[in-house]
């Protein structure tokens, strides 16, 4: 990208992962923002969230000092009180009665502390992020696959594609830059093909040549079938299978009792629907499937991703042009968190808790404490905290008493716990007022690090606005209390651009090419040069020094012997089934105008204006007596919230939708998770979030 005068700064958006690049012009004492041209992810675009960030950069309601049971403090007084309390609990009961739990809102540079800090020094592995709620279960379809977690497209091949499954993904809404980009790709070529796989007819239908309306939960069926009716028709790719992949006949055989007729009926779709939509997908030679939310939050969440990479390797759809199974992410820096290792499950820089990289970790940081074993996930962190086995928990960037399956459980275990400690830029949210100690952290427009977006590609966040109040970076806070613990050799950076050189070397230390996330090749920044980084895929290092726009185009993969791994799936449908009692399913999600749990987009009366109030979707038949405007009560088996009706004939029949954004300060009773109940897939750790069932009365 080329400099810009000294007063418009180039950032990335603070919101979705689709990482959009952000001019912040200064208007008088307000900024202005609009999309870079030459930055990959957005080409000059932006949605209107990204367009109203500076509406949002107000300080009230902030949280400008600490408090330490609701009353200010100084720094020193808060990080002595931080650091004194955990070493007592570490000494009495263990350093595994102590957890972190980050958010994809932290900077690389902030994850990369935190996790070190816990993993590496306090000697627990208990260091989870609410990525987990996002996209645990495509980390965990990618390893199984690939043997890394290594998405292999870039957002170009979405518009080099012949054809784009959207599927468990409202795009238009949850992340509008892509979907712009693809109706803009669909003008430009009339002949690609967009099937949108949801059981909703979303804002996402509109650009879509055919929208397949399953039955809620049953993805991974009709991608077993696809693959079935694919190998009856000959358009597999026999020849990349046996060479570059292990597991097909099995695959293939656990497929193939996926006949039409018995697909059709498990995903409630018509035979001759289904049938066409075999026939786009055995016409195509460039095939692209984005997933999101829809796939990920399940109780089989990651047997889904692998039927659809089932797919694509099957028919040898990877590595090329306009192809390949491309899993979104929801916030802008899940990607980094991943990166330095912020899911429990792993250690460090796409390593995880073998002998080999615990002593390997161990040796770059120089500490014999580093965690022998994987922590707990964020359900059962949390868990742990109501039951006592976690004595102290600090939450940094995050509001879980809104986000959390079971939310209200979570607030009741929260209130047992002896030290809650929060690190926010808002005083007053739902998790908050929890805390016995708040750390004021800096918000978007005020820190300073990188991001990674969905396509693999390191962006910089800039600063263009002073530190208001006391307000800290993250790092410097956890910094300040790792030194406190006695380990201020390991935690004495003085600039982001030293923690990013640290976190990029890791990456490359003992990495023969066995691991995919690699970005050696920026280690030797200055800060000058840091400062100034352009938008780069990852792996950068020796061999890509300008990075890495798609993988696999060597059709290597990253399992010892070089071969991808095809996964035999059994489709199983939601766990928790609808009843007398609750005899409708309710699905979460997204609007378009706002950002997680609004404590940012809600200051914005431009992005209030959309969808002011928190609603609930459903047919006209599943509850005839109640009318648009009605206020309603939306009850499971966890408790109920007190939303607006909207009836709708697009909606479903037997499903209704709820926004999942609103927290206590806007609605009091309005925070859907509190209705979930926290099923989760074995294998990611994922919580089944949209599938829960409910019961509908007028108030
Ligand atoms: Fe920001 Fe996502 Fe919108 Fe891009 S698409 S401007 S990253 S919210």
């Amino acid at each position: 990208m080329k400099s810009t005068p000294a007063a418009t700064t180039l950032t990335t958006c603070a919101y979705c992962g689709v990482g959009c690049g952000v001019s912040m012009q200064p208007q008088g004492d307000a900024f202005s923002a609009s999309g870079i041209k030459n930055h990959p992810a957005n080409l000059g675009r932006l949605c209107v969230k990204g367009s109203a960030l500076g509406e949002t950069l107000d300080l009230q309601g902030r949280l400008l000092q600490p408090e330490i049971d609701r009353q200010p403090v100084s720094w020193a007084q808060a990080l002595d009180a931080v650091a004194e309390r955990l070493r007592a609990i570490i000494s009495e009961y263990g350093p595994q009665a102590v957890a972190f739990y980050g958010s994809g809102q932290l900077l690389t540079e902030d994850y990369y502390v935190a996790n070190k800090l816990m993993k590496g020094f306090i000697g627990a592995g208990n260091m989870d992020t609410n990525s987990r709620l996002c996209m645990a279960s495509a980390v965990v379809g990618y390893k199984r696959a690939f043997g890394a977690d290594a998405v292999p497209c870039r957002y170009q091949d979405l518009e080099q594609a012949d054809c784009v499954l959207l599927t468990g993904s409202n795009t238009a809404w949850a992340h509008p830059v892509v979907y712009q980009r693809l109706a803009q790709a669909k003008k430009d070529r009339p002949e690609m093909r967009i099937i949108v796989i949801d059981p909703r007819q979303t804002a996402t239908c509109d650009i879509a040549d055919m929208h397949l309306a399953l039955r809620p939960g049953s993805d991974a069926a009709l991608f077993c079938g696809v693959l079935n009716a694919m190998a009856k028709c000959g358009r597999l790719d026999s020849d990349f299978l046996q060479q570059h992949t292990l597991g097909a006949a099995e695959t293939l055989r656990a497929a193939s009792e996926w006949t039409l007729a018995r697909t059709a009926e498990f995903c409630g779709l018509a035979e001759e629907q289904l049938r066409d939509f075999y026939r786009l997908i055995g016409g195509s030679e460039r095939l692209v499937t984005l997933y999101s939310m829809g796939i990920n939050q399940s109780s089989s969440g990651v047997d889904k991703c692998n039927a659809i990479i089932n797919l694509h390797l099957a028919t040898g759809q990877i590595g090329r042009e306009g192809c390949g199974p491309f899993s979104i992410t929801g916030q802008p820096n899940a990607m980094g968190g991943r990166e330095v290792g912020g899911l429990a499950n792993q250690l460090a820089c796409h390593m995880g808790f073998t002998p080999e990289d615990i002593s390997r970790v161990g040796r770059f940081w120089g500490s014999d404490s580093v965690s022998q074993s994987a922590g707990l996930n964020a359900v059962d962190l949390f868990r742990a905290v109501e039951e006592g086995r976690i004595k102290a928990v600090w939450i940094m960037g995050t509001n879980p008493l809104v986000s959390l399956p079971d939310a209200d459980r979570v607030r009741a275990g929260l209130a047992r716990c002896p030290l809650v400690i929060v690190s926010d830029i808002m005083r007053d949210t739902d998790t908050t007022r929890a805390a016995h100690i708040c750390l004021p952290a800096l918000g978007w427009g005020e820190k300073n690090g990188t991001v990674t977006n969905s396509e693999r590609c390191i962006s910089r966040q800039r600063a263009f606005l002073p530190a208001p109040g006391e307000a800290k970076p993250d790092w410097w806070i956890l910094s300040q209390v790792a030194q406190r613990l006695g380990f201020a050799d390991a935690f004495a950076w003085q600039h982001p651009a030293e923690i990013f050189r640290e976190h990029a070397a890791l990456s490359g230390f003992e990495n023969h090419g066995s691991r995919a996330f690699d970005i050696s090749g920026l280690a030797q920044l200055s800060n000058a040069e840091w400062d100034g980084l352009q938008p780069i895929q990852w792996p950068v290092n020796a061999a890509n020094p300008q990075g890495t726009a798609r993988l696999f185009t060597d059709k290597r993969f990253y399992h010892p012997d070089g071969k991808a791994r095809l996964i035999a799936v059994t489709p199983r449908l939601p766990l928790n089934a609808p009843s007398g009692a609750y005899p409708l399913v309710m699905n979460t999600g997204r609007v378009r105008d706002q950002w997680h749990t609004m404590t940012r987009t809600g200051k914005s009366a431009r992005l209030m204006q959309h969808l002011s109030e928190p609603f609930c979707q459903f047919h006209p038949d599943d509850a005839p007596q109640i009318r648009t405007g009605d206020l309603l009560r939306v009850s499971s088996s966890h408790g109920w919230l007190l939303l607006r009706a909207q009836p709708d004939p697009l909606q479903p029949r037997g499903s209704v939708f709820v926004p999942m954004h609103w927290n206590s300060n806007f609605s009091q009773q309005a925070r859907v998770d509190a209705l979930i109940e926290a099923h989760v897939d074995p294998l990611s750790g994922q919580p089944e979030s949209k599938h829960m069932p409910v019961s509908l009365r007028r108030w």
